[in-house]
């Protein structure tokens, strides 16, 4: 299909679519600064140019029709003067010429007036014999003439009085008049009213024109401006769209990208300042990036370099510990002490190597297809020791998660293990429940207890590097505060997700989410994070159990069995 057939299938597609224009100009109204430019402008200029127009519409309107209307007033007071004087002559001369006296007022009123609309009309209706008979010349129009304009005619003898009405020209239209009506007097016989219609046709044209050539200046006015406004926009807005896109991707990390500048005016010194801010902004993050680099390498070199002398202090404390019982007391406490720091210090180096692996990007996954339901339990059954030193009742529930999964045992094994580990250091004697499950995308492990918990501050921050929540308590299995930071790298590195749910005196959830696929892009845990009110029941999802309270009572939940 050619561009020009595709443009208009998408214009005729446009077209149908006519149930989401409003919507559409409700979009770009609140999107395009253009637009909206444009439509304001349009509309104020619209109504200025309306209230222009009708003003001047109506100055010309009255201008036009005033003059015509005097013109008319002066016309036909001369023509009814001389049809006076013509009455007065005539019947002096010749009084038995009354009847016929108006074949002489026609004709003088015809070559005094400009217009052959004239009409003769008795006011007093009694029967006369030698009154002269009424006329009306130039057509019908007579019958137009009102009854109050005839009252106020027939009222005074002096006074002049118009109407406007409606006439027939020569082809049959009808168009705009006025009609001018005074008394005269046939001597002998009395008063009549001569009315002289006047055509303003010509003026009504007139004004069709300048109506109609105001309109097509106004409606030229109003595209101008919109044209102008337009381009004067564009002008503004087309930089700042430009700037708006640089900034955007700037944000996204391509610090590299730079506004294109065109002149000197404001707008380029806009755009300067912006690159310049780009260069200070990429120079800066440089310098950080070699600084976090020299101390990712430092803490490298440093855990590497202890590493020697640490294993040879470890073997000399084992030595002395081994003989602790031969040295005196004060020398066989020193030699506990200086055994377990040692192990310690073994511990937080070992996890110090493995961050600086992770920031060196060097960390290889050992990958074999492994049961985490499996090795959860394996992983209960070697800290058994430990949960039984605190107290502590380790539950496995499995639903599912018992197929094997593509995975590195050894680094999720010590991610079960940190969250156990941690999970009976804070889980106040109280049940620990390691929930396995999975779905066709993953596998998931969660492990629950029931113990202090945290408030969320301290939930947001519980994956930082170095971070323990309250450091005065007790901690016996002595942590680095580097355990969380590793578990969740190695569960990035398999694709998947560590997440916590955290209540203060409710207890926490660890759940550990990995995908069945390399590279599933949203995984939804298997196992929920946020137990919701149901906690406590699930603990008997197995068994019914008793959890004890915070002052030592246990409470039967009660479960399923
Ligand atoms: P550590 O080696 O100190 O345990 P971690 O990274 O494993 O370091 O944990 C960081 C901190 O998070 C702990 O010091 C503790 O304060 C808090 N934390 C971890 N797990 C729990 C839990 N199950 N209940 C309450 N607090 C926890």
């Amino acid at each position: 299909m050619t561009s020009a057939l595709r443009r208009r299938a998408a214009f005729i597609r446009w077209l149908r679519s006519w149930r989401r224009w409003p919507e559409q100009v409700a979009r770009l109204w609140l999107r395009s600064l253009r637009f909206r430019t444009v439509v304001v402008t349009v509309v104020c200029s619209s109504l200025a140019i309306l209230v222009a127009w009708v003003w001047m519409a109506l100055a010309i309107q009255n201008d036009l029709f005033q003059s015509r209307r005097t013109e008319a007033l002066d016309d036909a007071a001369r023509a009814t003067a001389a049809a006076q004087e013509t009455l007065d002559s005539s019947v002096q001369t010749d009084t038995a010429q009354v009847r016929n006296v108006f074949t002489s007022v026609a004709s003088t009123l015809n070559r005094l007036s400009s217009s052959d609309r004239i009409a003769m009309l008795r006011v007093d209706s009694s029967p006369s014999a030698n009154a002269p008979v009424p006329f009306a010349l130039g057509g019908d129009w007579d019958r137009e003439v009102s009854d109050e304009l005839r009252t106020k005619v027939a009222s005074a003898a002096d006074l002049q009085w118009w109407q406007s009405i409606e006439l027939t020209d020569d082809r049959g239209a009808r168009v705009p008049g006025i009609v001018v009506g005074q008394q005269v007097t046939v001597p002998g016989v009395g008063a009549y009213e001569l009315y002289i219609a006047y055509d303003l046709g010509a003026a009504a044209q007139t004004l069709g024109f300048v109506q109609g050539t105001l309109w097509f200046v106004g409606i030229a006015l109003i595209l101008i401006i919109g044209a102008i406004s337009w381009i004067v926009v564009r002008s503004i807005t087309a930089p700042i769209g430009q700037a708006a896109l640089t900034s955007a991707q700037l944000a996204a990390g391509r610090l590299d990208v730079r506004v294109d500048i065109h002149g000197d005016d404001e707008l380029a010194i806009l755009g300067r300042s912006f690159n310049a801010m780009a260069d200070s902004i990429q120079t800066q993050i440089k310098e950080l990036a070699d600084l976090s680099l020299v101390q990712q390498r430092f803490v490298s070199d440093v855990s590497h370099e202890l590493r020697t002398p640490l294993t040879t202090i470890r073997l000399a404390a084992d030595v002395i510990n081994d003989h602790r019982a031969e040295l005196n007391p004060v020398a066989g406490r020193a030699a506990e002490l200086l055994y377990a720091q040692v192990q310690r210090f073994e511990v937080l180096l070992t996890d110090l190597l493995e961050i600086s692996r992770y920031d060196a990007g060097s960390v290889q996954l050992e990958i074999e297809p492994t049961s985490l339901a499996h090795l959860a339990e394996d992983v209960v059954a070697s800290m058994q020791e430990l949960a039984a030193q605190h107290g502590i009742e380790v539950r496995v529930v499995a639903p599912g998660g018992y197929s094997p999964v593509d995975m590195d045992p050894r680094r999720v094994r010590r991610v079960v293990r940190n969250l156990l580990g941690n999970a009976i250091e804070h889980g106040e004697g109280r049940p620990v429940v390691v929930t396995v499950d999975s779905d066709q995308d993953a596998v998931a492990l969660g492990v629950r207890d029931f113990g202090l918990g945290m408030r969320e501050e301290d939930t947001e921050r519980v994956f930082d590097r170095f971070w323990r929540a309250d450091p005065s308590r007790k901690r016996t299995i002595g942590g680095t505060g580097l355990g969380l930071s590793i578990a969740l790298g190695d569960a990035r590195l398999h694709g998947g997700t560590l997440s916590v749910w955290s209540a203060p005196g409710r207890g926490s959830n660890f759940v550990l989410t990995l995908p069945r696929r390399a590279g599933s892009t949203t995984l939804v845990p298997p196992v929920p994070v946020d137990p919701g009110d149901a906690a406590t029941e699930d603990l008997g999802m197995t068994q019914p159990i008793g959890v004890p309270d915070r002052d030592g009572a246990r409470t039967d939940t009660g479960g399923r069995a």
